[in-house]
């Protein structure tokens, strides 16, 4: 079945499906096909969208969503359950971040355009028929092959009624650490997207690496499983993570610490260290080993993000720093 003659709201009550659906034409002729889970409740409730796959080599969320599946029945289900565990097909099949294709982000191409490009088709049809038909969006990311984040639960941080709605579902998503977001998020994303449509969103960002770690996975899993019980979807305690860190930033890791010169990363910090703003965060070496530039904290804080992936190229984000989540009473 093609996307577009998809209806959420025709699919059986009380069931439980997984469909493959057409989105776009290959390059061999054949159709871009995406994996769709869905659950639907035998009683009313919310809509939780679970995204995962929106960058082709992050892999803990699109080994989470079919386990949240395989557990959840619709007898025990208020609501509708939507899961797309591999958004960004042709990514995927290239273990790559964006598309071999149309050389696109999915991650910054929401709310996409069912005209376009594959990638922004993807984001358009994911937009149109699933993310407005959702009263609740989670995103399932990690930091891929190139950069490590820790295991975290990402937040709008803001005092609105959305805001409140992502910060409580986030302490209910139960990460080792939440980072907050003030608005606006920055644009192009599935979670920006949401906002503008006053969908409360979360997302996630963990280690990354080429592998999947069981334990990400399990965190993802029981994460998902904790909103639905936070939304009141599902029944039963919530099994979270200790929280070791509150963050807040910005969170758009397209202004980081960008290498100034081609070579080899050296890390001297690791993640969620305390930085001081001229630290020196490494060095950039030649394949001789020599050093050829100095990578420097640009501020005073946290480190969230680290690049991976030893070999960068000038302009390839090396590290980003955030800040540490005061209270304002502590002000
Ligand atoms: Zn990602």
């Amino acid at each position: 079945m093609h996307i577009r003659d998809f209806e959420l709201d025709e699919l059986p009550h009380a069931g439980k499906q997984s469909a493959w659906l057409d989105i776009g034409r290959r390059p061999d002729g054949d159709n871009w096909r995406l994996p769709l889970l869905t659950v639907i409740g035998a009683e009313d409730g919310p809509t939780l969208l679970v995204l995962a796959g929106v960058h082709g080599d992050e892999y803990e969320g699109i080994a989470a969503i079919p386990q949240v599946y395989s557990e959840t029945e619709p007898q025990d289900l208020r609501g509708r359950l939507v899961m797309a565990p591999v958004c960004n097909m042709p990514a995927y099949e290239a273990a790559q971040r964006s598309s071999p294709i149309d050389g696109l982000n999915l991650a910054r191409v929401f709310p996409g355009d069912i005209d376009g490009t594959i990638t922004r088709q993807i984001a358009g049809w994911l937009c149109q028929k699933l993310l407005t038909r959702a009263d609740f969006l989670i995103d399932l990311h990690t930091g891929g092959i190139a950069y490590e984040l820790p295991t975290l639960i990402g937040y709008a941080h803001d005092d609105g009624e959305l805001g409140q709605a992502s910060l409580e579902a986030a302490a209910a998503f139960g990460a080792p650490v939440m980072w907050g977001h003030p608005l606006p998020l920055p644009s192009g994303r599935s979670i920006s997207a949401a906002t503008s449509m006053s969908i409360p969103s979360l997302y996630t960002e963990a280690p990354g690496g080429a592998g999947s770690d069981p334990d990400v996975v399990a965190c993802f899993r029981d994460g998902v499983l904790n909103v639905m019980k936070h939304l009141d979807m599902l029944s039963g305690d919530l099994n979270r993570r200790q929280l070791t860190h509150h963050l807040v930033g910005d969170g758009n890791l397209d202004t980081v610490i960008d290498a100034p010169v081609d070579g080899f990363f050296q890390r001297e910090v690791t993640l969620l260290e305390n930085v001081k703003a001229g630290q020196r965060l490494g060095a950039i070496v030649d394949a001789a080993g020599v050093e050829s530039a100095q990578v420097d904290a640009d501020q005073d804080g946290v480190i969230i993000m680290l690049r991976g992936l030893p070999r960068v190229k000038a302009g390839d984000g090396i590290a980003h720093i955030t800040r540490s989540f005061r209270p304002r009473s502590q002000d």
